[in-house]
């Protein structure tokens, strides 16, 4: 008989990516795949252990799916299971214990648990095109791991060292998610900055990378994740702006504007080397998106230093900064530092940032919204916005845009103009 799996992933992008290969890879066995909120055989929880928040998340999804079906089988998988072990895991209730590794073996592993064969084999294969058909932007991971050490991130020891995908298996994947349909490819990794480090015999790097991915038929779109800002000098920006699929939305992440506090982050960049990333970009690229991630309130950050921050997003003018309190992580340096601050010091920080990032954020939409401006919209989904549905797209920067009635369809590619209308940016086509 066919079992029902249901899904519910935490935390990265990397962890997304790997739900939907386990998902590809149950389905294709012929397991149902069902809603999180639904009652399911096997319920499977792609747990996430970046702070200490995130652990409890990963406990509380596994306790609601234990609380929705009592005689399901509980599957935790992920980077919760890679830093607190099977034995505090399973006292959570859960059945199975998937770390990183073996994600790629879950078909297998359901498989013997379940007693049977016959649970991934007899049933028919199940056409998985339903899961895909709202589908047009790809996650693709290419590395994993991380040898940075960031003082706040358990992530080195979660997901371990660097390990780089071959260009030519990557290249393979993208071929066939291509002939799904698939339009825009997003490189992922958990730190993308580091591609081909770890084989540096074969001779790959992240610009050679994308090259051969720019190189495949039907790869429409190339938009790139969080890159570290060393890696962007005149001779990488000019190569990537010869890249014409590449989407000039560059998402650096920054954490503080406070050299200081980068010290005590161990974040290996200064200020300065950031903001001569961001020139160096704007030399190559026409008023590219460059977004951001900050964390307020980290351990010590005083007035000053986080006036340092406030000012220093002023200066960048960023698209989007997505800003992030501090939450401390058992078993990282950050979380044994002095200082710890009041969880209300990082929400008014937090706030006062929010503040900026809503009007930077206008005024680059503002930059680009123009009768005489045309922008190239991929079309991904329909969504209902103050009870009238559109379709919604992406800008080449990342911009949201809506177009009413239903000429356009998952998948499509149009250009237009773009114009604000209340709080929705409407697409008008003039191609
Ligand atoms: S770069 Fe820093 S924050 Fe990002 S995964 Fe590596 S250690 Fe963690």
């Amino acid at each position: 008989m066919k079992k029902t799996v249901a899904f519910h992933n935490l935390g990265c992008k990397v962890n997304s990516y790997e739900m939907e290969m386990m998902i590809k890879t149950l389905a294709g066995k012929g397991f149902i795949i069902v809603p999180f909120d639904q009652k399911a055989d096997i319920y499977i929880v792609n747990t996430c252990s970046v702070t200490n928040i995130a652990d409890r998340k990963s406990r509380q999804m596994i306790h609601r799916a234990r609380a929705a079906n009592p005689d399901a089988v509980i599957v935790a998988a992920g980077c919760y299971v890679n830093t607190h072990g099977s034995e505090e895991v399973t006292a959570e209730g859960v059945d199975i214990c998937v770390v990183n590794e073996q994600k790629k073996d879950i078909a297998d592993i359901l498989d013997s648990y379940l007693g049977s064969r016959e649970a991934g084999e007899a049933c028919a294969q199940t056409d998985i095109s339903d899961l895909e058909v709202l589908h047009t932007r790809c996650f693709i991971k290419v590395q994993d791991g991380c040898d940075q050490f960031c003082t706040y991130c358990i992530i080195p020891y979660a997901r371990g060292r660097i390990h780089s995908r071959p260009i030519a298996e990557i290249v393979d994947d993208i071929k066939g998610y291509v002939s799904e349909g698939y339009k825009e490819f997003v490189p992922t990794g958990i730190h993308i900055s580091s591609y081909g480090k770890d084989r540096p015999e074969d001779g790959e790097d992240l610009l050679g990378l994308l090259e051969k991915i720019s190189e495949i038929d039907g790869v429409k779109r190339i938009r790139l994740s969080s890159l570290e800002p060393r890696l962007i000098t005149e001779d990488f920006a000019r190569s990537l702006s010869r890249i014409e699929q590449l989407c000039p939305h560059f998402h650096l992440s920054l954490q503080s504007g406070s050299d200081a506090v980068l010290g005590r982050m161990n974040r290996h960049y200064t200020t300065g080397e950031y903001i001569q990333a961001v020139d160096i970009l704007r030399d190559h690229f026409d008023d590219p998106a460059v977004t951001t991630d900050i964390i307020t309130g980290f351990p010590g950050e005083t007035e000053e230093e986080f006036r340092e921050t406030v000012d220093f997003v002023e200066k960048v003018g960023f698209y989007e900064t997505h800003i992030f309190k501090y939450s401390r992580r058992r078993g990282t340096a950050a979380d044994r530092m002095e200082g710890q601050l009041p969880e209300k010091v990082k929400h008014e920080r937090s706030n006062v940032l929010l503040e900026i990032n809503k009007r930077k954020k206008s005024e680059f939409e503002d930059r680009h919204i123009s009768e005489r401006v045309v922008s190239e919209v991929l079309f991904e989904d329909t969504e209902d916005i103050a009870g009238k549905t559109y379709m919604t797209g992406y800008t080449r920067e990342y911009i949201k845009v809506c177009a009413a009635g239903d000429r356009y369809h998952a998948g499509d590619i149009a250009t237009g103009t773009i114009r604000r209308q209340s709080d929705i940016i409407i697409f008008e086509d003039r191609s």
